[in-house]
């Protein structure tokens, strides 16, 4: 190791030395000021908000790998936490499409949720999720929050929808079909 002085390096000498010493006494300190200490840091943080992120994200990519590692373990001491998180933007994800799409089963205005889903309307749901790449459930909901829900879906109950799937038609609106009887 260089240094500037000859001074410099007795001091870091002197510093190394003891460095224990000097980290309890900081220890110390912190721990006598720690409101006073934690309030000044606050106070920087929100005044200073841009260039907090800025440094943040400078470390995150000088340190990628040890980032990754709290990361990592924080989930590892906190089991669960991430499973939740998904769960809950899941759930998210699948009321605010619904929504966009009127709230309701199209057939029978079917409101509870949990008997829901989406609906392609000339009914080649799964030719069109295999053209786009993607799985039905979240990940088609969020193609369809990606492209700012596109007109050709609707909101189906699962009676409903299942009645066209197998049947071609659903008997909510077809009460006079000759054959319905033999089905
Ligand atoms: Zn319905
Ligand atoms: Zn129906």
């Amino acid at each position: 190791m260089t240094y500037p002085s000859e001074t410099r390096k007795r001091k870091h000498e002197y510093y190394l030395a003891h460095k224990k010493r000097y980290k309890q006494q900081g220890r110390k300190r912190y721990l006598k000021n720690r409101e006073a200490i934690l309030a000044q840091s606050k106070e920087y943080a929100e005044t200073h908000k841009d260039e907090c992120l800025a440094r943040k994200r400078r470390y995150y990519k000088k340190n990628k790998e040890k980032a990754r590692g709290w990361v990592r373990a924080w989930h590892k001491r906190h089991p669960g936490v991430e499973q939740k998180r998904r769960k809950r933007r899941a759930a998210e994800l699948r009321k605010e499409t619904i929504a966009a799409y009127g709230n309701k089963c199209a057939c029978c205005g079917e409101v509870s949720i949990e008997f829901l889903s989406i609906d392609h309307i000339n009914g080649k749901g799964s030719i069109h999720r295999k053209k786009i790449g993607r799985k039905g459930g979240h990940n088609f909901y969020r193609w369809l929050r990606m492209n700012d829900w596109p007109k050709g879906y609707q909101v189906l109950c699962f009676n409903c929808n299942c009645a066209m799937g197998f049947f071609g038609y659903c008997p909510h609106n077809h009460r006079s079909v000759p054959d319905r009887v033999s089905i």
